[in-house]
């Protein structure tokens, strides 16, 4: 055990060490945070003896989870302790699903429901047919929700006429996800702290069952959850938490910064530590970071010294348009695998998912690979979610709203209008929509054809729900053999990226069967209901993503693009500017060795090209003057084959520098001629 107390400074030891009372570590970026905690999970089991299933320690990201239990297991590998069971250590969200599937009925619902997405809600809302944007609707109802506010308080307080539909829509969506037995993301936390609520006693149990628990990113809790946190601390106040206000990035989900800031009033006796070393970045990056971050108000203030000396200076690229960008950061990237770095250890950060379309283009241009966290995410792909909703009825045929997803895909000649034949039937008869199809469907459609595809259709999915009963491993191969899903997207446009992602689908499931031969249906759908895309990451590729996928990451090289006015910070309706500046403080300090701040002087955005000036969190981080590297960009080499409007195909020979603008020799087929770069185009 020495060995792991041994790898902490005397600060992270004290917090380690005491396991009897609240303990609060408020520190800034890479200073140890996460890793003391994860060794103090550690030193409980294989030093104080707590068994492990008396742990919980709750993050906010699946790849934060995984990382820690694979950082604490090795820790305890190097102990002499035999565990019997892994601890607990996954999400809040993860923590309510495990919860709700025992405790479901408590609230007279069964434990067997459905978990459904962001994109499975607002299709659900759309359906309802409001005038209001559905991304409004969705979002106002989670925030009823993490309010603990109910559809008919929600009525009650509001005051325009939007809003009053608002709670209408609300209280339709709460029936209609009660009666598919469906529960959206807000529920796993809201339906978890109503049944704690409810049940004193399950209440009491619960918290004596998790003796010891530790919260990584503290500042980014919300109401919700920190009642939450109150219900499993009712028997005892054994809990550990660690933040950084300054990386407090979530406001604009209901988190409050109080939570962290009133934590030591909140909870008797706390022990606050504080960790000044930062074992991340070089003094450079650092400086950088707390420059910017010293222009906002109502901080706690904090001091921070790097311990890994002065590094390279900051690089500060610039480029006329999003295209050149994207082709500097690819080739440098490409330079920096070639020069033998791992590719893990680069990332490229953007404020907006929008800006990685042309980032992407760059990269795949350039060859590298490189997974993206977040935009158009593998599971909300049409493809993969047909497949999920075949699935879900295999599960739950009662599921209605995956059954309408898929009733015509593959097409069987169910159009919108015997659908809603079939929905208004379903809804009089106080059925779900399949036991409708069951009973009635030659009577309840007016055409012969239609009736008899939805006879087949029944026979079908029934013969799919006897395969799945029987051995799970074979649902695959049913499922495609009866339905056809793979052949008939293989007729469509973009056939072939979507047949790979059926294939990596089914790759995946039959993967999750080997690992667990009695995975249920159910148990796969739930599972990848949860998965945030940061579990996508490998080791092969480079990273690209949102500052705010990339908290609690580091990585030895990180590229930040778009550092414009209006993209980063980023500015317009909601948008509050010291929240902006602590994204850029977490972007700034994901870096460890290299930090490259990239500024476009004109993109392609919502349908026009706009000029853009410099960030100004450039000049507050002080990038924009000092000993920077300040390089002007081309993304022309030599040897590159070139066209011109007028003289055709030729190619660089040689690139020379001409004021703002770059010159280049070009061999048009055997005549030179210097022409500026903007002239030609890169084939
Ligand atoms: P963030 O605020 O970004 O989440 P953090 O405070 O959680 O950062 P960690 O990720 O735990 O910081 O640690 C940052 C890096 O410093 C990690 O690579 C970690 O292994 C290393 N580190 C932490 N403490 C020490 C220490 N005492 N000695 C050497 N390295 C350390
Ligand atoms: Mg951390």
């Amino acid at each position: 055990m020495q060995a792991i107390l041994d790898e902490l400074n005397e600060a992270q030891r004290e917090a380690v060490e005491e396991v009897r009372r609240p303990v609060l570590i408020l520190a800034g970026a890479g200073s140890g945070k996460t890793k003391t905690i994860t060794s103090r999970l550690a030193y409980l089991i294989g030093e104080v003896g707590v068994d492990p299933a008396s742990t919980l320690t709750l993050t906010f990201t699946n790849k934060a989870a995984t990382q820690m239990r694979e950082r604490a297991m090795e820790m305890l590998s190097r102990t002499q302790t035999s565990l019997v069971y892994p601890p607990l250590l996954c999400t809040f969200h993860k923590f309510g699903l495990l919860f709700l599937k025992f405790h479901m009925d408590k609230l007279g619902r069964r434990n067997s429901f459905v978990v459904i997405d962001t994109d499975d809600k607002k299709r659900i809302l759309k359906n309802f047919g409001s005038e209001l944007p559905v991304s409004l609707v969705a979002s106002e109802i989670s925030r009823y929700k993490n309010s603990l506010i109910s559809p008919s308080e929600a009525w009650a307080q509001a005051e325009q006429k939007n809003y009053k539909q608002i709670a209408k829509l609300f209280e339709q969506y709460e029936a209609y996800l009660a009666q598919n037995n469906l529960v959206d993301f807000d529920d796993l936390l809201v339906l978890t702290y109503r049944i704690l609520e409810e049940n004193p006693q399950l209440c009491a149990q619960t918290s004596e069952r998790y003796q010891y628990i530790m919260i990584d990113e503290y500042q980014d809790t919300n109401d919700l959850q920190y009642r939450l946190i109150r219900k499993l601390c009712s028997t005892h106040e054994n809990i550990c938490v660690v933040g950084d206000d300054d990386q407090s990035i979530y406001g604009w989900r209901g988190a409050n910064i109080r939570n962290i800031l009133e934590f030591a009033e909140n909870f008797t006796d706390t022990k606050v530590v504080k960790l000044e070393k930062n074992y991340r970045s070089t003094n450079q990056i650092l400086a950088a970071a707390n420059e910017l971050i010293d222009h906002n108000r109502g901080r706690m203030g904090k001091v921070l010294e790097s311990t890994k000396g002065d590094g390279k200076a900051i690089v500060f690229l610039e480029s006329s348009d999003e295209t050149q960008e994207a082709r500097t950061i690819a080739t440098k990237i490409r330079e920096l695998i070639d020069g033998g770095v791992n590719p893990k250890e680069i990332a490229v950060l953007y404020r907006i998912n929008a800006l990685s379309r042309s980032l992407e283009e760059g990269l795949n241009r350039e060859g590298v690979s490189y997974k993206m966290v977040g935009g158009v995410k593998f599971y909300e792909r049409a493809e993969i979610k047909d497949l999920i909703s075949y699935l879900r009825l295999v599960a739950n045929p009662h599921d209605d709203f995956s059954l309408r997803r898929i009733i015509n895909r593959p097409k069987r000649g169910l159009g919108k209008v015997t659908v809603d034949k079939l929905l208004g039937g379903a809804h009089e008869a106080r059925m779900s929509m399949y036991d409708y199809i069951s009973k009635y469907a030659l009577e309840s459609v007016s055409s012969k054809k239609a009736g008899e595809a939805l006879v087949l259709f029944v026979e079908q999915l029934e013969k799919l729900r006897e395969v799945a009963n029987g051995a799970t491993y074979e649902i695959i191969d049913a499922l495609e053999e009866t339905f056809g899903v793979k052949k008939y997207y293989s007729e469509l446009p973009d056939a072939l990226e979507r047949v790979s992602n059926i294939d990596e689908f089914y790759g995946l499931f039959r993967d999750q069967i080997k690992q667990n031969p009695d995975l249920s249906v159910d148990d796969f759908l739930n599972e990848l209901a949860l998965q945030s895309d940061q579990d996508q990451i490998d080791t092969e590729s480079i990273m690209i993503m949102s500052v705010h996928a990339s908290k609690g990451l580091e990585f030895d090289h990180v590229f930040v693009m778009g550092m414009e006015e209006g993209f980063f910070p980023l500015v317009g309706d909601g948008s509050d500017i010291e929240e902006e500046r602590r994204l850029g403080y977490v972007a700034i300090t994901r870096a460890g060795k290299e930090l490259t701040l990239s500024y476009s002087g004109s993109r392609f955005y919502k349908g026009r090209r706009t000029e853009l000036s410099k960030s100004r969190f450039l000049k507050e981080s002080g990038v924009c003057e000092g000993s920077l590297v300040l390089e002007k960009t081309t993304s022309f080499k030599k040897g590159d084959l070139v066209k011109h409007k007028i003289f055709g195909m030729g190619r660089i020979v040689e690139i020379s520098k001409v004021g703002r603008e770059f010159k280049l020799k070009i061999n048009f087929g055997g005549s030179k001629r210097d022409i500026l770069a903007s002239f030609v185009e890169k084939i």
